[in-house]
């Protein structure tokens, strides 16, 4: 077997089949920009909907022997092995590359599983031989390879061409290229970073005889990760976004996962990464239970600390470090302290919390205007004043208020009376994208009855638009089977995590061994249940339940006979067996059939 990657762009391809494994073939030519042509009499509805976009050529109807000729590739992928071995030989006669599904025999070529990152490509073989092997290396790769790793490639790749651009011998231009390399990859832990425009600028810079070729120089090692040697520290004030742990952004993670210190906010903890190293340090800044939150000339003072140290530090903060988040004075007493810092923007609990909640912050015709405003300061009488007589004029807009359960009457009163109709539906949101997540919707004038009603308290957000008409009918995250989950999952069960959480969990998965970061995120909130694979994983967990995260007393889904005796040996109580061999459906079938 050779393997190679084809440029299918503009190529004409052909898939003979109508079903789900011609689905995903024609999906994979479609993503390389192939054009692509489906021949069966009665494709799938997504094929069906691929052909309506123009995404590829349906011909609903039988393949005719001879048609494969005139294509680059040909797959088959039908029920009927006499058509799929037409095909193939049509193909082959004429020097077409075949490939038929699940067939060997039939292909002239075989479809490695792949871990893609951005352009990066990992491809892996078993020339048909062990499908199984291929399946399971793959999983793991792609659960090595963080996402960051595409950030990297591009990085890599922009380097490059800096580099070429200074016309050096190839020699000199190889040594560069070693020195982003060995100071960005963690050969060990298969992590990537992408560098600062400091460190491109130094190594492009320096006289290439001052370069250190670790590799040729015979002492291989990267020198301490990450290089701390020449660097000063940098701090990034990262969005954590709202609470649901998925809604943090690729370069917020990818920094943490780079980070030798963490400060972070009580609402920040849920995003951060399970599989922190136990070497970086965690300093936890907001109010936790009994305790006070740190004042901000406190944190401050830590956050220019620690960059003193020359560490590489993030400053983890609930939703957009800029929106109501004092991220701005933190950014001005790093600029004060001559402190590189740079932000990375979060996802906003106002915007994200409304989705969640049904509720589009702008709409067509209905709200063309979105206020984000903070409710708390607003009231008070020493500050800047929110104009509410403004606000109360304005029929097309949305209001969303932070910090505002207790300032939430006296919200209303002043809207109310600059003459805001007391009609204007208007909703409160309770820890908003999180497993916690409870909303009122109401009119402007009853909320306030209405939250004390339902008992709602912070971290919660009021919205007041045209808009909150909606969030019956688009509250898709209610209607999810598992919204309200809250599951630890220990090990790294990839698939059975992202099926989980598509069916509205939040999942909390476990590191194997436990990591001081995993234990941080277990017990932020409280947890509703946990899956565990066999009597080893009981073992590993017990030792987790003592902590706040289980004050609930949550059910254990155990998968297989042996994981449930120990979980009754261990003294667990709300026991549930199911099957060993359960397929990712059946199990979140299980888990929401317990809810009713
Ligand atoms: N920087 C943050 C806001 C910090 S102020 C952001 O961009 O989201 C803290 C306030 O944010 C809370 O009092 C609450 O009003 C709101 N908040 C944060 N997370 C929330 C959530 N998940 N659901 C509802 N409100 C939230």
């Amino acid at each position: 077997m050779y393997p190679v990657m084809l440029d299918v762009r503009r190529r004409r391809c052909l898939v003979v089949g109508g079903g789900g494994i011609a689905l995903r073939k024609a999906q994979g030519l479609i993503e390389e920009e192939a054009l692509v042509t489906v021949v069966a009499p009665e494709p799938v509805a997504p094929l069906a909907r691929l052909a309506d976009e123009g995404r590829l050529r349906l011909e609903r109807r039988r393949y005719e022997p001879g048609e494969a000729a005139g294509y680059a590739l040909v797959f088959a992928a039908t029920d009927d092995r006499s058509v799929n071995r037409t095909v193939f030989t049509d193909a082959d006669r004429v020097g077409v590359w075949a490939n038929v599904a699940d067939d060997p025999e039939l292909c002239s070529f075989h479809l490695p599983g792949r871990v893609r990152r951005g352009p990066l490509q990992i491809a892996i073989a078993s020339g048909g031989e062990a499908p199984f092997a291929v399946r399971r290396l793959r999983q793991a790769l792609d659960r090595r390879f963080g996402p960051e790793w595409a950030e990297w490639l591009a990085a890599a790749a922009r380097f490059r061409d800096r580099v070429r651009e200074l016309g050096r011998p190839p020699a000199e231009q190889e040594a560069v290229f070693d020195r982003f390399f060995d100071a960005t990859v963690d050969l060990e832990a298969w992590r990537a970073r992408v560098p600062t425009a400091a460190e491109e600028a130094g190594w492009l810079g320096a006289p290439v005889d001052h370069l250190d070729r670790s590799g040729e120089a015979g002492n291989g090692a990267v020198e301490g990760w990450p290089d701390r040697g020449d660097r000063r520290g940098f701090v990034s004030l990262v969005g954590a976004g709202p609470g649901c742990p998925g809604l943090l952004t690729i370069r917020g993670r990818q920094r943490l996962l780079e980070a030798e210190a963490v400060v972070y906010d009580r609402l920040a903890a849920p995003a951060l990464p399970c599989e922190l190293e136990p070497a970086v340090e965690l300093h936890p800044v907001g109010k936790e239970a009994g305790l006070h939150p740190m004042p901000q000339e406190e944190i401050n003072a830590l956050l220019v600390r620690l960059a003193r140290r020359g560490l590489r530090v993030v400053r983890l903060k609930g939703g957009d470090p800029y929106v109501f988040g004092r991220g701005g004075e933190e950014a001005e007493v790093l600029e004060g302290a001559g402190i590189a810092f740079e932000v990375v923007p979060g996802v906003t609990s106002g915007v994200a919390a409304m989705a969640w909640a049904g509720i589009p912050v702008t709409h067509r015709r209905e709200a063309v205007r979105l206020t984000l405003l903070t409710a708390h300061e607003a009231v008070k009488s020493d500050g800047p004043q929110v104009r509410w007589d403004l606000l109360a004029q304005d029929e097309h807009a949305t209001i969303v208020g932070y910090m505002g359960v207790t300032a939430l009457p006296e919200v209303v009163r002043r809207l109310l009376e600059a003459g805001m109709s007391p009609a204007t539906p208007a909703a409160m949101v309770e820890r908003g994208t999180t497993a916690g997540q409870k909303k009122v919707v109401s009119t402007l004038a009853e909320l306030v009855a209405a939250v004390a009603e339902a008992g709602l308290a912070p971290p919660a957000l009021f919205v007041i638009s045209p808009t909150v008409r909606h969030a019956t009918a688009l509250d898709w995250f209610a209607r999810l089977p598992l919204a309200g989950e809250r599951l630890v999952v220990p090990g790294s069960a990839g698939p059975l995590i992202r099926r989980l959480e598509e069916a509205g969990a939040e999942v909390v998965p476990l590191p194997l061994p436990m990591t001081p970061a995993a234990r941080v995120v277990l017990n932020a909130a409280p947890v509703t249940g946990c899956v565990v694979a066999g009597p080893d994983e009981v073992d590993w967990l017990d030792g987790e339940r003592g902590g706040p995260g289980w004050a609930g007393e949550p059910l254990s889904w155990c998968l297989g006979t042996s994981a449930a005796e120990r979980a009754r040996q261990r003294g667990w109580q709300r026991v549930r067996e199911l099957a060993g061999g359960i397929g990712c459906d059946e199990l979140v079938a299980g888990i929401a059939s317990s809810r009713r």
